[in-house]
């Protein structure tokens, strides 16, 4: 076996153990674990039957947001150059940021549909990182401590972040809404809409070379899509979609894949599979987006 060979079979071993996917050697189907408790099997854009009570689910019974996706309006009127002045004279990252976040608490854009939280979670991560995830909402763990993505589908999502051979400080992490929903309801159309100036200027001062949207409120958003989560994830994107074209934002290559708090509660193999294949195509993709 060359070097090359053995070098790719060790990798490929790595990468797998780390996911928690059983190794198999290269040509067979790997058995793709993500080292979580299976869940019964659902089906995609059907709602679950019987959807599994507090005390049964280790997540928070969410409504399950790949299953109901909303219209998205045609354009959104984004007024981001009176948020861009709050940040625009400082050079570090971090502390644009730093202001886009003190700016988002003034203006306080949830105030007309939620006020009942504890903690603004803004994101977490390198302000300067290739990779950008954009989930849909703060749960409870995450209003609680104001970090996005700690609960259980947040563990879910390290485990991904670290099969991918990256590290959680390494990339950057956001919702659509900065505020934990009341009922842990899915964001509707017009509160990501009120939102959406602000993830749009976390993603310029962050400038990733690819986002993942995690789940059809992240990616109904930015993409500007009514589409079920099977017809967009698998490819990648172009981003800003004209909906956003006024931002003026760079080219971003988009990818679209299952919300893991959906991947906990339909726990299939198939399924762990499509978001391995996503996350793959996202590592490759940035090893080429390198400069
Ligand atoms: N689900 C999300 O979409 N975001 C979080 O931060 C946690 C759970």
């Amino acid at each position: 076996m060359s070097d090359h060979a053995r070098k790719l079979l060790h990798q490929h071993a790595k990468t797998t153990q780390l996911l928690g996917v059983d190794f198999h050697p290269l040509g067979n189907p790997p058995q793709i674990q993500f080292a979580v408790a299976a869940q019964p099997q659902q089906q995609e854009q059907s709602p679950p039957s019987q959807p599994p009570s507090k005390s049964e689910s280790f997540i928070e019974p969410k409504p399950i947001h790949d299953f109901a996706p909303s219209p998205p309006k045609a354009t959104i009127a984004i007024d981001t150059a009176s948020i861009r002045a709050s940040y625009e004279s400082l050079k570090d990252p971090q502390a644009k940021l730093d202001a886009l976040k003190a700016k988002y608490a003034d203006d306080a854009p949830h105030a007309s549909f939620n006020m009942n939280f504890t903690n603004i979670v803004f994101g977490e991560g390198s302000p300067t990182a290739d990779l950008m995830f954009v989930g849909e909402a703060p749960g409870q763990q995450e209003d609680e401590t104001g970090r996005p993505f700690v609960g259980r589908a947040g563990e879910l999502l390290d485990k991904m972040i670290i099969a991918m051979g990256l590290s959680r400080d390494s990339v950057y992490i956001t919702n659509v809404l900065k505020t934990r929903p009341p009922n842990n309801a899915t964001p509707t159309v017009d509160e990501a809409h009120l939102c959406a100036p602000y993830l749009i200027e976390q993603i310029r001062i962050i400038n990733p070379k690819v986002i993942v949207t995690l789940g059809l409120p992240a990616t109904h958003l930015l993409l500007a899509t009514t589409q079920p989560m099977r017809a967009m994830r698998g490819q990648f994107h172009p981003f800003p979609s004209p909906q956003f074209a006024d931002a003026g934002l760079p080219a971003i290559d988009l990818m679209p894949t299952y919300h893991p708090a959906f991947l906990l509660r339909a726990y299939t193999e198939d399924n762990r599979r499509k978001v391995w294949s996503d996350l793959t195509q996202v590592v490759d993709r940035l090893k080429l987006n390198k400069p």
